[in-house]
């Protein structure tokens, strides 16, 4: 049986593994070996996902967390390296763009073990993010490009990937098979509406926890205003994320919205299937929202999911709160239809097929 190692470490990487892991262990064709490097680590960050989601246990906990970007890599690097040398898989697996994925990706190559990227060809265009430097040195050194969107494809192209020794596919967006299988268990499971007293239709879901807001008082501060503002017409339900609580309170920030603790996948859904709209500088939740037909207000000055500006499903207003506003009330009484297929069908199994085929 070939062998492949899986690299996790933060929560949108617990989420998108969910998908995939399933589809290996229902096939019972290939061993998955996972490490989880612990980039994320608190309870609602991370074990919650694991038990969740049903995802596997990792074999491997590697507990580095709350150090600088070139020490946590550094760490990760080297403690990778010595479980593929003992493992010694057919293949890695990464996702995304964490320090997780870059240092795993870097393990392997050097050790001539192959690199599959999920979420290949994603751009912001803006070197000042880290997940970008890590994008882009992950995807050079990757065998097998699995792109989520024709975007993405083009990207590589542009960047001359196509000249490359590697197989760049689009296999759709590993997200939206997320959002579809959990979302029919989701009601059952989660009764986040009723605890908080949501009605439908009658709340905004916010989520903000991209580098380049919380490190930037002013920026938090406007998009903390501009959500304030919003609370005022239609409540505000925001699941902090642990790096801007730290923020919020080192600063002592108040502001009239609902502020929650970080929540399971159940309960994201739930609060995505009933919401009015998001608001969000995640990359994820713009296509979690998208797929359950809600418009996105972007809290960033660029996004790696174009299409979804292009086409009108979502709107960048950085960290303007006038924007934000405008915004929020110019898609109260839209009427988009979002039947339009943007991220592609059978996704999970579009990339086990791919990761099958290299393994021959
Ligand atoms: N998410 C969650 N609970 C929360 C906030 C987010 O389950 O309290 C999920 C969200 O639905 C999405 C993923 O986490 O699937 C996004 O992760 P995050 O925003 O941390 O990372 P990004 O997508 O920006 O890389």
């Amino acid at each position: 049986m070939k062998k492949i190692v899986t690299i996790l470490g933060a929560r949108p990487q617990f989420i998108k593994a969910a998908v995939l892991s399933r589809i290996i262990t229902l096939h019972n064709e290939i061993e998955e070996v996972i490490i989880h490097t612990g980039q994320h680590f608190d309870a609602d960050m991370s074990a919650i996902f694991f038990a969740e989601m049903e995802i596997p246990k990792p074999k491997y906990n590697l507990n580095i967390n709350g150090i600088g970007h070139g020490a946590m890599t550094g760490q990760m690097l080297e403690k990778v390296e010595r479980i593929l040398l003992d493992e010694k898989p057919d293949a890695i697996v990464i996702y995304g763009d964490t320090n997780s994925t870059l240092a795993g990706a870097l393990a392997a190559k050097k050790m001539n073990i192959k690199v599959i990227h999920i979420e290949a060809g994603l751009r912001s265009f803006n070197m000042n993010m880290p997940e970008e430097i890590n994008r882009i040195l992950t995807d050079r050194i990757s065998d097998l490009l699995l792109c989520p969107t024709e975007t993405a494809i083009i990207n590589l192209k542009n960047e001359g990937f196509f000249n490359f020794e590697n197989k760049v596919v689009n296999c759709g967006d590993i997200m939206k098979d997320a959002v579809e299988f959990y979302s029919k268990t989701s009601a059952d499971k989660s009764s986040i509406i009723d605890n908080l007293s949501l009605e439908k239709d009658r709340f905004i879901l916010a989520t903000i926890h991209r580098q380049e807001n919380t490190d930037d008082l002013n920026k938090l501060k406007s998009i903390f205003e501009g959500l304030e503002q919003i609370n005022k017409q239609c409540k505000v339900v925001i699941p902090l994320h642990p790096r801007t609580r730290k923020i919020v309170e080192k600063h002592n920030l108040s502001y009239d919205i609902t502020t929650i603790s970080p929540v399971g996948y159940f309960d994201m859904l739930e609060l995505l299937k009933k919401c009015k709209m998001v608001i969000s500088d995640s990359g994820g939740l713009q296509k979690e929202a998208y797929f359950n037909k809600k418009h996105c207000i972007i809290a960033r000055e660029e996004t790696e999911w174009i299409e979804l500006v292009e086409n009108g499903f979502a709107k960048i207003v950085g960290s303007d709160s006038i924007k934000m506003f405008e915004t929020f009330n110019s898609y109260q009484n839209s009427t988009a239809d979002f039947s339009k297929n943007l991220y592609g069908t059978n996704v999970g199994e579009n990339i086990y097929n791919e990761i099958k085929n290299i393994l021959k």
